[in-house]
């Protein structure tokens, strides 16, 4: 047995000649919040299936809970909760509906049934919603109840595939409190997401482009040992009106790499010879005179466009 809560060993997915799991390497200890990001299509689903036991792996082998996924799939169901991307509630059930139905699936029966049930109801904050049909609960509350659908056999580990796709930033930020009370009650969890900015929440993050694990650790391992440009660069925020029209000029030059909007303000790597007063001087001749500019430290995002821009390099090189 190990002490990992998931232990991945040199996993691939192929389907036909294409790979959309190539090779992944990743431990993730028993308690952690592990967030496993990537864009859409990276292969976060197909790997997650995999590590349910559900869909047969290429190559490579996987441990969850000490049980192998190719052959103890029976072993590991029962011990793990799973909300799948398109998971699907009964829309004509009510909740407490179905709760009963989920929890007669996972074999709670009985006493035990209806006090799990409670349990659930009250750490999603469902209760006094029970007799409210799936139908009309907002997209949060859907995904509140589909949590807690995953939650019924009071699993040590779940798997959670973009919970908080298509739900409002409010709703996000409650799902995530959620996840965080789920932590600190002894749980692990492995959420994947394509928000970047969710990445700052986990203990633990992966991050998967193209099939590929490009990078995994603790957030701020990864900022500082990924989060410095690479030398004769330094990285710096502009700011200030009219942004779009900077960011079309700067994009043009090459001494500044990596143009990039963040929110109202862009972010740029700027060579080191390059000083800023000859950019301002610059840009106020052709009709800016109202930027700002300041030496920033990374974001995970910074962090994470930098490797992909520099996995798009090699593959192309
Ligand atoms: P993500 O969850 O990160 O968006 P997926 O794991 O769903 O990515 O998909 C990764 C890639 O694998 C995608 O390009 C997808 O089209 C492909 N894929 C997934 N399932 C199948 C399948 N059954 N047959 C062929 N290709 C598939
Ligand atoms: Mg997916």
């Amino acid at each position: 047995m190990t002490d990992y809560a998931i232990d991945i060993q040199a996993l691939s997915k192929s389907y036909g000649p294409i790979t959309v799991v190539n090779g992944l390497n990743l431990k993730v200890a028993k308690g952690e919040i592990f967030g496993f990001l990537g864009p859409n299509g990276s292969g976060k689903s197909t790997t997650m299936r995999m590590l349910c036991g559900l869909l047969p792996p290429s190559a490579g082998d996987a441990w969850v809970l000490g049980y192998n996924i190719r052959t103890q799939g029976k072993q590991i169901r029962p011990r793990i909760g799973y909300m799948s991307q398109r998971f699907s509630l009964y829309e004509d059930l009510s909740v407490a509906e179905n709760l009963d139905f989920f929890a007669s699936v996972y074999g709670v029966t009985g006493p035990a049934a209806q006090k799990r049930k409670q349990e659930v109801l009250e750490l999603t904050h469902l209760s006094g919603r029970e007799k409210q049909l799936a139908a009309f609960l907002s997209g949060g509350w859907k995904q509140r109840l589909g949590l807690a659908c995953s939650l019924l056999h009071n699993p040590d580990l779940i798997f959670l595939d973009e919970p908080t796709a298509g739900i409002d930033p409010v709703a996000r930020r409650e799902l995530w409190d959620l996840l965080f009370a789920l932590a600190s009650a002894g749980k692990t969890l492995f959420v994947s997401t394509h928000y970047m900015d969710e990445a700052e929440r986990c203990s633990q993050i992966g991050y998967i482009y193209l099939s590929n694990l490009i990078v995994a650790g603790k957030p701020g391992d990864l900022k500082n040992s990924h989060g410095t440009p690479e030398s004769g660069w330094r990285r710096v925020e502009i700011s200030g009106e009219p942004i779009m029209k900077a960011y079309n000029l700067l994009q043009g030059r090459s001494d500044l790499r990596d143009v990039t909007f963040f929110g109202q303000s862009l972010h740029a790597l700027l060579e080191n010879s390059l000083p800023e007063v000859e950019l301002l001087h610059w840009l106020e001749t052709q009709g800016l005179n109202n930027l700002q500019f300041r030496q920033i430290r990374p974001s995970l995002e910074d962090v994470f466009l930098d490797l992909t821009r520099l996995a798009d390099r090699e593959r192309h090189a």
